[in-house]
């Protein structure tokens, strides 16, 4: 096992999906984990998901991650598009980022952590992003959760509220497993909108 298998473990890559290289640039402090998938790797539809299809084209993505110890950390990966029968060319979901966002999933979890502890500049200034950039992340979770909440209050005004279970809107896959939407209502409603 090297180091590429190590950072494949530690970001629970499965196949297709795998670390081609890792660069370390240490006078600008960054690594850089570029991730690759291997050739002839077939996907799910995200539409539809329709099973087995595989790339049509590629595009180059990259995504601020959490920092390894001092070293600003981006991952970058060319993100196929697949051609699906009934749904088109669709680019493909990647298991680490949600659809959109040019930051991974543990990013914004950490994120999502801080906000109801300090100002988004705060925030901003700790992990070196514009707070802008913070913001759109929270606002998409802020409505995310008043989405679900809004449901929720439905479901219950018409009968359909079955004693416990809260509808869940799809998210990526980490964050099916380690968060559910009652608590991150309650992370995203104590957002600072505050300055320093
Ligand atoms: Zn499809």
């Amino acid at each position: 096992m090297d180091s590429k298998d190590l950072f494949a473990l530690a970001l629970g890559l499965t196949k297709p999906w795998y670390v081609a290289r890792n660069e370390l640039d240490t006078a600008n402090r960054q690594l850089e984990i570029g991730i690759d998938f291997e050739r002839g790797g077939t996907f799910p539809c995200p539409e539809c998901g329709q099973a087995g299809c595989k790339a049509y084209d590629t595009e180059e993505r990259r995504w601020r991650h959490l920092n390894f110890f001092q070293f600003e950390t981006v991952l970058s990966a060319r993100v196929p598009r697949i051609d699906c029968g009934s749904c088109g060319k669709r680019p493909v979901q990647v298991p680490w980022a949600r659809s959109g966002s040019g930051f991974t999933l543990l990013f914004e979890a950490l994120l999502l952590t801080m906000v109801p502890h300090m100002p988004v500049a705060a925030a901003a200034r700790l992990v070196g992003e514009h707070d802008t950039r913070l913001w759109r992340v929270i606002h998409h979770y802020v409505d995310q959760a008043v989405a679900t909440r809004d449901d929720s209050v439905r479901d219950r005004r018409e009968g359909r509220f079955d004693g416990g279970a809260v509808r869940r809107r799809p998210l990526g896959p980490r964050w099916r497993t380690s968060l559910d939407q009652r608590s991150l209502h309650g992370h995203v409603t104590g957002v600072h909108q505050g300055g320093p």
